[in-house]
């Protein structure tokens, strides 16, 4: 039995997204809906959590129009799908600082945040440049950043200087430099707790985006599945490519192992509920004595 429950919450979602900004040199490919998710664990006394999406307020409202999310809903009617509050969350993993991912720490007074201390540094760096450069500032908001920095004053950010193991039980950090941000990472969690796992996640942030980035669907002439980076990197697709490499493996090539939160097709691979707010529950793994909330 798993020690962790694991769910991919949908709390907003974009009806038409460029395809090119998902998979490397997809033009003319058109768009297709893009949720926006966060991940619940739940498990071993900790409620935590991977990225907590955006505020729909100020700034954060500005971007979201710009790219055409919809169907915003809190934290609070999100996580109480599965019977969580916000301020039940005790650890939060941002993969990286992008608007969805970053943009309501706010939300969660309990959490202790955990960042890449390259991912904030950079920021910081890229907020002042001058504007002719400010290609560098999309899709992050710059109230999210100093946010971050408040946090570090109250004591509840965590700069993380490379991988970590154990952050949690059976939980580990990686960071994963100049890929799709400077600092982006992604979580691991072993759910049986060894530490070579046969029962292991990946919680992929924006590093995959969707399947076909692990190789999966993108041609059907294709019969070694080979990976097509996200379109969209900050940093390099060839570290993107290294970066997914290092993931799989990591799973022993399972590639259903990788969870893209921006994934729709999660739905058809996991069981899944749609509720009449039009947003999805995914259920990857239920812990032990834990119930399920897709049934
Ligand atoms: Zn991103």
């Amino acid at each position: 039995m798993s020690d962790y429950s694991i769910w991919v919450l949908e709390y907003s979602f974009v009806p038409n997204y460029h395809i090119s900004a998902l998979i490397y040199g997809a033009h003319n490919q058109g768009y297709r809906k893009l949720p926006y998710c966060y991940v619940l664990i739940k498990g071993k006394g900790h409620i935590a959590m991977v990225d907590v999406g955006y505020n729909a307020t100020e700034y954060g409202d500005v971007l979201a129009g710009r790219f055409g999310v919809t169907n915003w809903h809190s934290p609070e009617h999100v996580l109480q799908k599965c019977d969580v509050k916000p301020e039940d969350v005790d650890s939060i993993f941002v993969t990286h600082g992008h608007f969805d991912h970053f943009g309501n720490v706010d939300a969660f007074p309990n959490a202790k945040v955990y960042i890449q201390e390259r991912e904030i540094s950079k920021w910081v760096w890229a907020m002042s440049l001058p504007e002719r450069m400010q290609w560098m500032m999309g899709a992050v908001d710059p109230g999210d950043i100093l946010r971050g920095v408040k946090l570090a004053q109250e004591g509840r950010l965590v700069c993380v200087d490379g991988d970590l193991q154990d952050v949690l039980p059976g939980i580990d950090l990686h960071l994963a430099y100049d890929t799709h941000t400077a600092g982006s990472m992604y979580v691991t969690v072993r759910n049986d707790g060894e530490k070579v796992s046969q029962d292991a996640w990946v919680l992929a942030g924006d590093l995959i985006y969707v399947y076909e980035n692990l190789g999966q669907n993108s041609n059907p002439n294709d019969n070694i599945n080979t990976y097509c980076p996200i379109g969209f990197a900050q940093g390099s697709q060839t570290n993107l490519v290294l970066t997914t490499e290092e993931i799989m493996k990591s799973v022993n090539y399972e590639w259903r192992r990788v969870i893209p939160v921006h994934e729709e097709r999660i739905k058809d691979e996991f069981p899944s509920i749609i509720g009449d707010d039009g947003l999805r529950v995914s259920e990857i793994c239920i812990g032990k004595d834990q119930v399920s909330r897709v049934g």
